[in-house]
Parts: structure tokens; sequence; C-alpha cells
């Protein structure tokens, strides 16, 4: 595919994206595009401008998206073998391969992030199917030893077999919405489940051009739905509904807590991918040629607008000066502007009231006479830009140290100590656990640290390197279970144990 033809907002899109912005999408149930109860409008968070409008779905769309999940899952999907299913895959990985300009844009234009990081979640996206389309045929059971009654009075084997959960709800957030859907839908579809999604109200698109590549793809009907909505309502159904039999659910802690109470009623199965204020260590010895840029990305990556961003920074007073003078200059160098141009490092935060929600944290740090080393006002134009910002003079028990703000913000700890068990009770004081590193040339040092961080995902010399086959998921409030690689796939399966007398 060719870019240039067409544009939006003066920049150049593909034709095929600005075809898509071109119309009104509706859900997808059973394999069709159906009309929504609601409609709603997403727009460009680098503008305000509207980008296209949805159709949106409350509990009597989700309820009739789950019936036909559970008649594919009874009836084609559950049917097929485990080669047509694997082959069915890499058939979905290569038409998003094929549509990989569509999805980056409306990732970029919906979103905000820029258009290399887009770019980068997409390919990994393609290649996250293929790993599990690969994984299908190596989901295996086990043989083990007979119960000893059994085997008292005869022959017996006894074995396991690995089966699919069932029928999947899949609540996805904006932060990063293509990839965050892949990783759901990925592995409960090579598992042998079907699933519901439910994108973000913020990010609907790429979700909506996802569900036509299934089509294209030619996965049977009813294998995967979509269902935008506002989550309190499309969210809270699928989490509620007794005909579903997992729910995973990426966002924050404090509705990750209404998903728990949601799934009650029939017990479902509950993962949970969470929030985070991972922790980065920063030693005397660090190779600060390395520290500036990584840790700077550790927190400005996505806006900040990232689950596992690294936004406490201890920094040992060896060090602070120089590494405090290398991130200012690092984030002052950082090009701001709209996702599609090329030259863009940080785009927009996702929404004016998400924006306005993190100015509110920067302008309470200043009140409250923290230093500005960086930032810590608006871009003068229109859009939700922030400038990345970075205070210091922090101390652990600052709202800035502790909550989640989910923007350009970094918040800054001088240590005097070295002493690792000092440092650690730091890093994990702390209700999150999701992610954190540690910089330094001493790798014993490093290693002494990791062991000591309670995290699901810790980085030496770089920060939140997760990828396909990396497990990644959060200690304590951070989250419940495993995503990526083999332990997201068996998320998405039952053990069943069976004996036979011979
Ligand atoms: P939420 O956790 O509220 O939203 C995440 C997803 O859950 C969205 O699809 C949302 O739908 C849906 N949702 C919302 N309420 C319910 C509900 N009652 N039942 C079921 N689903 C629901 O995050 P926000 O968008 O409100 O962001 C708030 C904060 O959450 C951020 O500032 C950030 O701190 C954190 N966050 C963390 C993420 C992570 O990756 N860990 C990702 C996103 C946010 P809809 O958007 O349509 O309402």
């Amino acid at each position: 595919m060719t870019t240039g033809a067409a544009a939006f907002d003066g920049h150049a899109i593909a034709p095929e994206t600005a075809a898509f912005l071109g119309q009104t999408h509706r859900l997808l149930i059973n394999g069709a595009w159906v009309d929504g109860s609601g409609e709603m409008e997403t727009l460009d968070p680098a503008t305000g401008l509207v980008l296209t409008r949805f159709h949106t779905g409350g509990a009597a769309e989700v309820d009739r998206a789950v019936k036909a999940a559970r008649a594919a899952f009874d009836g084609p999907w559950g049917r097929m073998t485990v080669a047509e299913r694997t082959a069915q895959l890499h058939k979905l990985a290569r038409v998003m391969d094929a549509h990989a300009t569509l999805l980056t844009e409306l990732d970029v234009i919906d979103n905000g992030m820029p258009r290399f990081i887009a770019g980068l979640t997409v390919a990994n996206c393609v290649e996250m199917v293929d790993y599990y389309a690969g994984a299908v045929m190596r989901i295996e059971g086990t043989t083990t030893a007979p119960p000893r009654h059994i085997t008292a009075e005869t022959e017996a084997l006894t074995y396991t077999l690995r089966e699919p959960v069932g029928v999947a709800g899949q609540i996805v957030p904006w932060n990063v919405p293509l990839s965050t859907a892949i990783l759901k839908l990925a592995p409960a579809l090579a598992a042998g489940c079907t699933v519901v999604v439910k994108p973000s109200e913020e990010t609907p698109l790429s979700a909506l051009a996802l569900g036509q590549i299934v089509l294209d793809a030619g996965l049977p009907a009813g294998v995967v739905n979509i269902i935008n909505g506002v989550g309190a309502q499309a969210g809270q159904a699928l989490a509620e509904h007794p005909g579903v039999d997992k729910i995973s659910f990426t966002g924050s802690t404090a509705t990750g807590r209404r998903i728990v109470q949601a799934a009650l009623g029939n017990l479902k199965k509950v993962s949970l991918e969470l929030g985070g204020k991972s922790p980065v260590v920063v030693m005397p010895d660090a190779d600060l040629a390395l520290a500036i840029p990584g840790v700077a990305m550790a927190t400005f990556f996505l806006q900040g607008q990232n689950c596992m961003a690294g936004t406490r920074i201890f920094a040992h007073a060896a060090i602070h000066d120089e590494l405090m003078e290398g991130l200012a200059a690092f984030a002052g160098g950082m090009t701001l502007g709209h996702g599609l141009d090329f030259a863009t490092t940080q785009g927009p935060l996702v929404s004016a009231g998400h924006t306005d929600k993190v100015m509110g944290y920067i302008e309470r740090a200043k009140a409250e006479g923290l230093t500005l080393v960086a930032g810590g006002e608006r871009l003068e134009r229109a859009g939700n830009f922030v400038k990345p910002t970075i205070f210091t003079g922090c101390d652990n028990t600052m709202p800035l140290m502790r909550e989640e703000i989910f923007g350009p913000v970094m918040a800054v700890q001088k240590i005097e100590t070295d002493d690792l068990d000092a440092i650690a009770a730091l890093a994990n004081d702390t209700p999150y656990g999701l992610s954190g590193s540690v910089w330094t040339r001493d790798l014993s040092t490093a290693h002494r640290i990791v062991k000591r961080i309670r995290a699901g995902h810790v980085s030496i010399n770089c920060h939140g390197a997760v990828g396909t086959n990396v497990p990644f998921g959060g200690y304590g409030q951070s989250g419940w279970g495993r995503e990526f690689g083999q332990e997201g796939l068996d998320a998405y399966l039952e053990t069943k144990a069976v004996t036979a007398r011979l």
C-alpha cells in the first residue's frame, strides 16, 4: 500500500485509512456488522477534530454477542482440528500484515502515539498472532501415575487434557489499543476459545478494523465479536454475563476491582493486568550514556500512558545531579507533535479529561515546592499536549511517587544509601508490582537488586523489555495472572484429568 494519496488534517495517510474514517462503524456480532443502540464520536487527541462516529452497545448487544460466541464455540470453532485452527490464525496474521498501514494510522490518530511506535506495535501484533498459531499444536497434557485405589485392583492409565475455557470476555484499554486487544485475542483463539471484545470508547478504531480483518481472514461467524460501548454499561454487562466463562481485563486497579465483583455471579475465571508505579534504580556506577535516554523513555514512552512506565526514579546521590542534567536535556529535546508527523517523538495525551488529571498532579507538585527539572506545563497549541516533566526532591510518601499518573511525569528521589535491602525497601514501598529496572555496570549488584524487587518484570540496563514470548503481569495490586508467552495461553486453558481402568 502507498501512503500520500489521502490526507488527514494536512498529514498524509493511506487511502484505506481515509476511507475507513469516512464511514460510521457498527458492532460485530456473529460475523456481521449490526446497529448498536447508541452512537458516539471519537476525537483526534492532537487536534480535537472528530475522527468518525461509531455505534455502541449495552447489555442487550453484549447478550447477543455472548450467545453468538457460545454457538461458535459449540459449533465450527470447537469442531476444528488443531491443524485448521493453526492455519486460520496464520491467515489472520497475513491479512493483518496486509493492512498494517491502516492499523498503524488508526492507532496514531485515535490514541495520539507517534507513528514509529504504532508501527512497531502492529508488527508485534502480527508476530504475536503467528506465535500463538504456532502454539496451537503444542497444547499438550501429561501422563501420570493412576490413583492408588484404582491400581490396587487393576491396571489403569491417568492423563490430562488441556481444553479451552470457553467464551472469553476481553476488556481492552486505550493506551495501546490494538496491542492490548491482540494479546488477549490471539492466545484465546489459539486455545480454542471464542471471544467478545470490548474496546475502550476513547480508542475504538483499530479494533473495528481488526473486526473486518477477522471477517476477511475467514474465521467462522461468532468466533470474534466486537462491542464498543461505555465501560460502565457494555464492559460491566460483559463482566457480569453468566454465559461468559472467563473475563480478561486491562486497565485501572479501581476498575479491576469492579470486574472482580461483577465476575462473582457465575464465578467466571478472571485475569487482570492493572496499574503500576514502577521503580527505576540508578546506582552510582551506572553507565549514564545508557541510563539517561533509557530512564527518560522508561517514563515518557507512550506519553507516560504505559502500565509499566518507570515513573519513580531512585537516583543515587553520586550521580543524581549529572543524571538530572542529562534527563532535562533529553526531555527538552523531545519533539512534541501530531503522531502522524514522522519527526514526532511524543504525541498528545488521549483526552482532554485525562490531560486535566495529569496537569492536576503537576500543579500540586509545583505548589508543594518540588524542584521542577523539565516541562511542567502544556504545549501552547490545540490538542492534549503536556511537556515531558521531571520533578526531583520527591519522597516516597508523596502522591507523585505513589499514584499512577499515566502521563509524562517523572518523580525523582535522591538516595544516599548503598544498602541493597534499603534500596529494595523503597522500590517495594508501593501497592503495585508490575515492572521495574536497575541501572548499574555491576551485574552482581544488578541481580541482587532484581531478586529483591517484588514485580512481575524487572529489567537490567533497560526498562519494560517485554516481548511476545516473555510472560508479563503483576505482583500485588498490579493484577492476577500473566499474559504473553506460554502463560498467556495457559490462561485460556482448563486441565481435565482422565483415569481409565483397563
Ligand atoms: P479504566 O480502567 O476505567 O478503563 C479500561 C477499560 O475498562 C476500558 O475499556 C473501559 O471502557 C472499561 N471499563 C470502565 N469501567 C468499566 C466497568 N465498570 N466494567 C467493565 N469495564 C469497564 O481506565 P480509564 O480509561 O478510566 O483510565 C483511568 C486510569 O486507569 C488511567 O489514568 C490510568 O491510571 C489507568 N489505566 C491503566 C491502564 C493499564 O494498562 N494498566 C490502561 C488504561 C488506564 P471505556 O473506556 O469505554 O469506559
